[in-house]
């Protein structure tokens, strides 16, 4: 004769589960995730208990997890042959919040932070099932010799009882009796699509209601060596419902500071015009253990995620290493995202930073013919010992940049300069302002400080009349203009107009304006 006993949640149980009950957290369906993981974790233990003891029954069964959804009763099961839990791992599993996730959501929680955004996050374990639930049972049976099996069962409240139950096979089944308003996780086609989502590569067989709906070997956990481009084609269409190609393929696997599986695809096609607009997230998705933990990683990422950046610093140097072995395919991919790394620039906090993204990026030079480039870390090698600074030029075109009477003015310096044509470049090198330890300067500026004495000629105005022009001009520009001065740099135009920073602005200005007449 069996008994049933009741015991309370743990206090701070009872509070998490408050808080879970009383949720409007939108992405309820993470409880699916949670529970699938939860089964994935419980074969994991048993496939290495097994292959650690022989003795050990797996009752010669393949591992695997059940799903089964119910619309009629409004039940959703997930069932696996898994480790099984005994009396007191129930007592201890599932009645207090040992475990790091929920502690930590509890931590957040406390602090004040919403709860409805840190749920996903964090994930609230088992716990989550009770955002869906009126009741849950579970059904288990440890792995271990002569264990008898047992029936936990709870609304969620502050209580739940545990019986003996005979006949249980080894493994754990968990029964969700829905909420009215949450049934449609009874429904076959929805909990296929969420099962899809978060747990496309749980590392076992996944049915649902009998048909397996999940492909086990993830292709980034594989060696990279072992995976073919095809295999990577066919992937990148999986995941990123694509219809190109990816165009770049970085594939690694680190082990420490993390124990890491990165892989990053680079799309074919071009970025939509409204893609760069939309707010700091990218399309890396992250997965722990192969259960999707989040999609689209935010720029801003949680402190616990800062291992990100080691991702960022390989992406650096697999560009740069592109750029060098494949030199058409980098100017290609620089010219569809080339406005992505220089976004980059500007948004990094760090200079270290700025300048490592910033080796990405290639410029035409006064030293090459028109579309060639070629990046900062070339130009500073081929610096000669007297010039200190990296000069551009800021210019809509290569022809307005050659005519440029700034250029002109620098000219007989023989010094080579970068040549800009996009709106932003200005900006974004005034915010690197450093690379290599060389200060970033627009040829406008190095002509306006430049305090070279004019060689008077017989022929030209001698240095009296000059004095006398210059304060007719001043006189005249009273107000307008910071100085008027002579200078020995111009040959084939009379004057040039000079501003301390963003002189290139003004054509930007004026396309602006002329979009308005
Ligand atoms: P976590 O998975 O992070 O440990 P959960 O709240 O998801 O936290 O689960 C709590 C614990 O309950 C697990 O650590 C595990 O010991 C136990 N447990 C949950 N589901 C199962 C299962 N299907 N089989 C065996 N043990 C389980
Ligand atoms: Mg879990």
């Amino acid at each position: 004769k069996t008994t049933r006993e009741e015991h309370s949640f743990q206090a701070e149980t009872r509070e998490l589960l408050n808080i879970v009950a009383r949720s409007l957290y939108s992405d309820k369906e993470v409880f699916i995730r949670e529970l699938v993981s939860n089964s994935s974790d419980a074969l994991e233990k048993l496939r290495y208990i097994s292959v650690q003891d022989a003795s050990v029954d797996t009752q010669g069964e393949p591992f695997k997890i059940s799903i089964k959804t119910d619309k009629f009763s409004k039940c959703l099961e997930i069932i696996d042959n898994g480790v099984g839990m005994e009396k007191e791992e129930l007592i201890k599993n599932l009645g207090t919040i040992a475990r790091s996730g929920s502690k930590e959501f509890m931590e957040q929680y406390q602090k004040g932070v919403d709860a409805q955004n840190i749920i996903g996050q964090f994930g609230v374990g088992f716990y989550s099932t009770f955002m869906v639930s009126d009741k849950v049972e579970v059904f288990t049976r440890s792995h271990k010799k002569e264990s008898v099996g047992y029936q936990w069962a709870s609304d969620g409240s502050g209580k739940y009882a545990i019986e003996e139950c005979p006949n249980l096979p080894i493994g754990t089944r968990i029964v969700c009796h829905l909420k009215i308003d949450d049934r449609e996780y009874s429904d076959e086609e929805t909990v296929k699509s969420i099962v899809k989502k978060y747990s496309s590569f749980v590392g076992f067989p996944v049915e649902l209601n009998g048909v397996q709906i999940n492909t086990v070997e993830p292709i980034w956990l594989k060696d990279p060596k072992l995976v073919s481009i095809d295999d990577h084609n066919q992937f990148y269409k999986f995941i990123g419902t694509a219809f190109d190609m990816p165009r770049f393929i970085l594939h690694f696997q680190m082990d420490v500071p993390v124990n890491l599986r990165c892989l990053l695809y680079f799309p074919e096609s071009k970025p939509g015009l409204f893609d760069l607009n939309k707010d700091g997230s990218g399309g890396v998705s992250l997965y722990s253990r192969r259960v999707l933990i989040k999609s689209n990683i935010e720029m801003l990422l949680p402190k616990w995620l800062r291992f990100v950046k080691v991702i960022q610093n390989r992406v650096v140097r697999f560009l740069v290493d592109k750029a060098r072995k494949e030199p058409e395919a980098y100017k290609k991919f620089l010219a569809d995202y080339g406005v992505y790394l220089k976004e980059g620039i500007l948004s990094s906090q760090e200079q270290m930073e700025k300048e490592e993204i910033a080796k990405l990026v290639m410029y035409e030079s006064s030293k090459f013919g028109a579309g060639e480039t070629v990046n900062l870390a070339d130009y500073v090698g081929r610096m000669q010992s007297d010039q200190n600074e990296i000069y551009y030029l800021a210019s809509p075109s290569r022809e307005l940049a050659e005519s440029s009477p700034y250029l002109e003015a620098v000219k007989n310096r023989n010094v080579e300069i970068l040549f800009c044509y996009e709106n932003y470049d200005e900006i974004v090198l005034m915010q690197l302002r450093q690379f290599n330890g060389k200060n970033i300067k627009s040829v406008e500026k190095e002509v306006r400080q430049s305090q070279e004495k004019v060689d008077f000629k017989e022929d030209g105005l001698q240095q009296a009349e000059t004095n006398e022009l210059l304060d007719w001009i001043k006189n005249l520009l009273a107000g307008k203009c910071f100085n008027v001065k002579a200078t020995p740099h111009l040959e084939s135009h009379p004057c040039v107009i000079t501003v301390e920073d963003m002189g290139a602005a003004r054509h930007f200005v004026r396309t602006q304006f002329s979009q308005f007449p």
